[in-house]
C-alpha cells in the first residue's frame, strides 16, 4: 500500500502525463484515468479534448463522475473506430437486431396461431363455429403493432442507411 502511495505521489495521472502538466493534489482527472491506464485518457483527449472533459466533469457530483468518463471512454473508442455513425453505429445495429427479432417473432406467433386454428379445426369438430370464435379472439391488436414495428423498422434503416 505504501508503495503504491508513494507511486502515487511521485507520478501523474494518465491525463497529466499525456498534457506535460504537474498533476495536482485535487486533480479532477486523477481518480478516473490512473497512469497504468495512458489510452483510457488519450481516446477521450482526442475526441472530446482535454478541457471539455475537465468542464464535464466538474459540472459533475463526484458519485456520477466514475458512470461519466465510463461512457465517455465508450464513446470515444466507438468514435474512434467508426469516425461516421460513432456510437450511434452501434445503437441503430442494436436497433436493427431489435427489429429482426420482433418481425421473427410476428411470423412465429402468425404460425402458432394457424396450428392452433388447424388443430381446432381438424379433428372430432363437425361444427366450424368454435374454430371461427378462436381466430376472432386471437389477439388481432398485438399482431397489429408488430406490423406497426416493422414499418417503423424500415423508415429507421433508410435513415439510418450509409448507401
Ligand atoms: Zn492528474
Amino acid at each position: 500500500m505504501e508503495v503504491s502511495r508513494k507511486q502515487n505521489a511521485s507520478s501523474p495521472c494518465a491525463a497529466c502525463k499525456l498534457l506535460r502538466r504537474r498533476c495536482s493534489r485535487d486533480c479532477v482527472f486523477a481518480p478516473y484515468f490512473p497512469a497504468e491506464e495512458p489510452g483510457k485518457f488519450a481516446g477521450v483527449h482526442k475526441v472530446f479534448g482535454a478541457s471539455n472533459v475537465s468542464k464535464m466533469l466538474q459540472e459533475l457530483p463526484e458519485e456520477h463522475r466514475g458512470d461519466a468518463v465510463s461512457s465517455m471512454v465508450y464513446e470515444a473508442n466507438a468514435r474512434m473506430r467508426d469516425p461516421v455513425y460513432g456510437c450511434v453505429g452501434a445503437i441503430s445495429y442494436l436497433q436493427q437486431q431489435i427489429d429482426g427479432l420482433r418481425q421473427q417473432l410476428a411470423l412465429t406467433q402468425a404460425e402458432m396461431l394457424h396450428l392452433r386454428v388447424r388443430q381446432a379445426a381438424s379433428p372430432n369438430y363437425s361444427g366450424s363455429q368454435l374454430s371461427y370464435a378462436f381466430v376472432s379472439h386471437s389477439k388481432p391488436s398485438s399482431f397489429d403493432m408488430e406490423v406497426g414495428a416493422v414499418e417503423h423498422a424500415t423508415f429507421r434503416e433508410s435513415m439510418w442507411s450509409s448507401t
